[in-house]
C-alpha cells in the first residue's frame, strides 16, 4: 500500500479489476478532485446527491468512502504543487475518481492538468454521452432526436503536446530538417506541431466504442475524420477502424461497404467527414449513435452536440483506460471563474458524470435514480441561471438549491 503525505485514504475497500471486469465492493473508496473556480461549488452540490441516491437505493448496505485527492489551485495550497505525484499514485491505486474542472492558462504557464492526467494515466477513451432531457431549453427544434455517445481518442493527435514555438532554435531545426529531407516549404516564422495518430491508439479506442455499442444494443458506430485531407493520420484512423471490424468483430458488426448499408442484425460501422458530420448532427441527428473519433474532432463535436441539448452546463464525460480499469469522471466544462464561489452555476455536468460513474461501477440502480431525479427536477422547471434565462416560468435556484431539489426528487 502506498503511503501518502497529504491524501488521507478513508475506511473502505478498493475497487478491483478481474478478467477485465470492474468488481465494486459495498464501500468503495472513490477519489474526488474538487477542481478550481466553480469546481468547489458544483462538488458541494453534487456529493450529497450521490450519497443520498446510494442510500435511497441500498439503505445502509452500501456507501461510498470519498477520498479527496488534489490537483490545481487547492493542490498548490495543500501540497505545494499543482499536480502532485501522489494524486497520480492515488488514482492508480484506487482506480476510480471524479473531478471538477481545472484551470489551464492559455499560451504559457503549465501544461493543461486535464491533458496531463489523461496522458499520465493513459486514459485513452474520453466518453461523452449526449442526450436531451424533456424541458431543458435547446436552440434546435427536436433535441430529443439526439442520443449519441462520443468516444474521443484522448492521448494522441495535436493534443500530444509536440509543439515548437515560432522562431526558437528547435523550431528552426525542425523546419530545416523538413525542408532538407522532405522538400517541405514552411514559412520561417511558423510555430510547428506534430499530429501523431497510431494504429495502436486508433484501434484500442475504436475497439472500446464497438464493444460499448454491442453491449448496449446501439445501432451504429460512425468514425468521424478528415481523412480526405489528412490521409495518413485521420484517413489511417478510418482504415484501421474498418480493419478492426473485419479482424475482431466479423460475427457481430459489419462495415457499410460490406453490407450496402443493410447490416441485418449486426452493428453497422460507417464513417463520415468531420465537417459534414457537424452539419448532419443538426439536419439528420437520428443517423448517428455511437461516434468514434480523434482528439481534436472529438473536442469540437462534443461541445457542438452539447449545445443542442442544453449546453456545457449539462455535458458529462469520462476518461477511461479499459485495459487497466482506471477511470476519471469529469464535468466537461471549464472553471467559469467569473462565477466562482457564487453558488450559481449548474452542477448537472458533474451529476451526470456521477451517473456514468455509477454505471461503470455496476450500481445501475443509483445511476437510474439520479437520472430520474434530474429528469423530474428539469421538468418541474426548478433550474439554475443558465437554463432559467432560456425558459418561461422557471424557478431560478442556486447551485446548492438545485442539488437539494434533485435529492427531494429521488
Ligand atoms: P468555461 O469555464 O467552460 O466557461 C465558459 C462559459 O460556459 C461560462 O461563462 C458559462 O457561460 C458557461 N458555463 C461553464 N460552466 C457552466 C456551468 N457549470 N453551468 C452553467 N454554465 C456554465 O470556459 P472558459 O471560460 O473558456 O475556461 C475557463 C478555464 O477552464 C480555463 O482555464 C480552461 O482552460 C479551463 N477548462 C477546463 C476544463 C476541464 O477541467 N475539463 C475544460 C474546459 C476548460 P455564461 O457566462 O454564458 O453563462
Amino acid at each position: 500500500m502506498t503511503t501518502y503525505t497529504h491524501i488521507r485514504p478513508p475506511e473502505g475497500e478498493k475497487i478491483a479489476v478481474r478478467d477485465g471486469a470492474i468488481v465494486t465492493p459495498d464501500n468503495p473508496i472513490i477519489g474526488f478532485i474538487e477542481g478550481d473556480g466553480t469546481g468547489p461549488d458544483i462538488w458541494r452540490a453534487s456529493q450529497p446527491v450521490f450519497d443520498a441516491a446510494v442510500k435511497h437505493c441500498y439503505g445502509d448496505a452500501r456507501r461510498i468512502a470519498w477520498m479527496e485527492v488534489y490537483a490545481g489551485e487547492k493542490a498548490n495550497q495543500v501540497c505545494g504543487s499543482y499536480f502532485p505525484e501522489e494524486t497520480l499514485d492515488a488514482v492508480r491505486e484506487y482506480g476510480v475518481a471524479i473531478k471538477g474542472p481545472l484551470t489551464t492558462p492559455v499560451g504559457g504557464g503549465f501544461r493543461s492538468l486535464n491533458v496531463s492526467l489523461r496522458r499520465e494515466l493513459d486514459l485513452y477513451a474520453c466518453v461523452r454521452p449526449v442526450r436531451h432531457f424533456p424541458g431543458v431549453p435547446s436552440p434546435v427544434r427536436a433535441p430529443e432526436k439526439i442520443n449519441m455517445i462520443i468516444f474521443r481518442e484522448n492521448t494522441e493527435d495535436v493534443y500530444a503536446g509536440f509543439e515548437l514555438k515560432a522562431g526558437t532554435p528547435d523550431a528552426i531545426k525542425l523546419r530545416e530538417f523538413c525542408e532538407r529531407e522532405f522538400g517541405w516549404k514552411i514559412r520561417p516564422d511558423s510555430g510547428l506541431g506534430l499530429k501523431p495518430i497510431s494504429e495502436t491508439g486508433s484501434k484500442r479506442l475504436i475497439r472500446a466504442a464497438i464493444r460499448y455499442a454491442l453491449r448496449h444494443g446501439r445501432k451504429s458506430v460512425t468514425f468521424v475524420h478528415k481523412g480526405n485531407i489528412q490521409k495518413y493520420t485521420e484517413g489511417a484512423f478510418r482504415r484501421w477502424g474498418y480493419e478492426l471490424v473485419r479482424e475482431e468483430f466479423a460475427d457481430a458488426a459489419v462495415s457499410w461497404d460490406d453490407c450496402d448499408g443493410e447490416p441485418g442484425d449486426k452493428l453497422l460501422v460507417k464513417d463520415t467527414i468531420a465537417d459534414i458530420f457537424l452539419q448532419q448532427i443538426l439536419t439528420r441527428p437520428l443517423e448517428f449513435d455511437v461516434v468514434a473519433t480523434m482528439n481534436l474532432n472529438g473536442d469540437y463535436a462534443s461541445d457542438a452536440l452539447a449545445a443542442q441539448v442544453g449546453g456545457i452546463g449539462i455535458a458529462p464525460g469520462a476518461n477511461i483506460n479499459y485495459d487497466t480499469g482506471i477511470a476519471i469522471f469529469e464535468a466537461t466544462h471549464g472553471t467559469a471563474p467569473k462565477y466562482a464561489n457564487k453558488d450559481k452555476v449548474n452542477p448537472s455536468s458533474v451529476l451526470l458524470s456521477g451517473v456514468m460513474m455509477f454505471e461503470y461501477l455496476g450500481w445501475t440502480e443509483v445511476a437510474e435514480a439520479v437520472t430520474g431525479a434530474l429528469t423530474r427536477t428539469y421538468a418541474s422547471k426548478v433550474v439554475t441561471y443558465d437554463f432559467a434565462r432560456l425558459m418561461d416560468g422557471a424557478t431560478k435556484v442556486k447551485c446548492s438549491e438545485f442539488g437539494r431539489a434533485v435529492i427531494d426528487n429521488l
